[in-house]
């Protein structure tokens, strides 16, 4: 990896300005899930068992450039510092005398967090003046913000830019993670991406097919797939304008060599209702009225069964309407074969994106996965073949 490493880092009585993600959900000024400030505890524990001085750096909701009396970061002190068992100083602003202030009052070890970045329009525009003034706050940076690192702003590359620069803990899990799954994986690797759109998840698909062994398609977005192959889809979600794009994902696979996994049958339903009459069909005894709603026994069945054959396993997207039972049986069947496989050691399985987290967590299974990403945006992009711009940064 083309990345410094903090384990050979001379940290002692340095000031490490660090970029972490407490965008956590908040109510009433109280923070409702603190999974978020968790995952920022190993690496400041780190940092301050280094004798590092840990100025955190964050942003909170989107104030554009302006001072947003709800949108400050200073609610996230008292559990921060109760989690991290020591106290956590706040500055009232990220640049200027008053941060130096705080920075400066810092004992080695001790930890600060800077109020929200976005408060200043020079975050967002990656102003390079605005990035200095951060750097005189630190000696070396560390960004711990996978979730931000699609983003080129100043504290999540401009930054990086100006002094030396790490990988915290959890981006260096995920990086190795993602490389795992999609760099350098064992072979064979199998994917699924399911959810609502093919017109969502297009580079997606573009660059899955170029890279992976087999691909399987659900939710949504595979009655794209089965239409522009003749199938009848009834009254089903369906972007029926994209039939040529969905043929020209199925070629380009082809000749790549991957094996698209489409459905053999599937679930369908009159209304989408918990609980509701539902019929199992093969492709073309669809009619209309009918909704496919999950993919059917047979699907599923092959489905297990390519991940048996698999090493290694990517996941975004929903096979089908999981948040209504019945037609998550597919989504939960598959995440449980996942779960067991991965905590056999018997598969790589890696799995991101918002609805996807959720599907696990459904389905009881996001801890026996190998990893799962929170990321959202930084996921999809990474999983799309993009660069991300705060991971580029800090490459050396
Ligand atoms: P996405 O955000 O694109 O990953 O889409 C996730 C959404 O796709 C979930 O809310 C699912 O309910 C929905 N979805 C999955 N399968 C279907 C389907 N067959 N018909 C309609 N919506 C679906």
């Amino acid at each position: 990896m083309p990345f410094r490493s903090l384990e050979t880092a001379d940290l002692a009585g340095k000031r490490a300005l660090v970029r972490v993600d407490l965008n956590v959900p908040m109510a009433d000024g109280r923070v409702t899930d603190d999974t978020r400030l968790r995952a920022v505890l190993p690496t400041i524990r780190f940092l301050s068992t280094k004798g590092a001085k840990v100025v955190l750096l964050a942003h909170f909701d989107r104030p554009k450039g302006k001072r947003v009396p709800e949108m400050s970061l200073k609610p996230v002190v008292g559990p921060l510092s109760a989690l991290l068992e020591q106290p956590v100083a706040f500055a009232d602003d990220c640049i200027g005398a008053e941060a130096a202030a705080v920075v400066d009052g810092l004992e080695n070890g001790g930890v600060a967090l800077l109020e929200n970045i976005r408060y200043h329009a020079g975050e967002e525009k990656n102003d390079p003046a605005f990035a200095a003034e951060l750097a005189k706050l630190g000696d070396l940076y560390v960004n711990d913000a996978f979730s931000a690192a699609h983003r080129a702003h100043a504290s999540t590359e401009g930054l990086a830019r100006l002094l030396p620069a790490y990988p915290g803990l959890q981006m260096q899990l995920e990086l190795d993670m993602l490389d795992a799954a999609l760099g350098a994986p064992k072979k064979p690797v199998l994917g699924i991406v399911g959810g609502a759109k093919v017109s969502t998840k297009l580079d997606l698909l573009n660059n899955l097919v170029e890279k992976l062994d087999r691909l399987a398609i659900g939710g949504g977005m595979a009655n794209t797939f089965l239409a522009a192959q003749g199938h009848p889809v009834g009254s089903s979600l369906c972007e029926h304008d994209l039939g040529d794009t969905a043929r020209e994902i199925m070629a380009k696979a082809a000749k790549a060599g991957c094996e698209l996994l489409l459905p053999v049958d599937v679930v369908v339903a009159a209304e989408v209702k918990p609980n509701t009459a539902t019929r199992v069909l093969a492709l073309d005894e669809v009619k209309d009225g009918d909704l496919i709603l999950d993919a059917g026994p047979k699907t599923v069945e092959r489905l297990l069964a390519a991940m048996d054959d698999s090493k290694t396993f990517i996941w975004n997207g929903p096979l089908g309407v999981f948040e209504v039972p019945p037609f998550d049986a597919a989504t939960v069947a598959a995440a449980k074969k996942a779960g067991e496989l991965a905590q056999a050691g018997k598969l790589v399985a890696v799995a991101g994106g918002g609805d996807t987290v959720a599907a696990l967590n459904h389905a009881g299974v996001a801890g026996e996965m190998t990893f799962v990403s929170t990321a959202g945006g930084a996921f999809l992009e990474w999983m799309e073949g993009k660069v991300l711009p705060g991971v580029a940064a800090l490459e050396v």
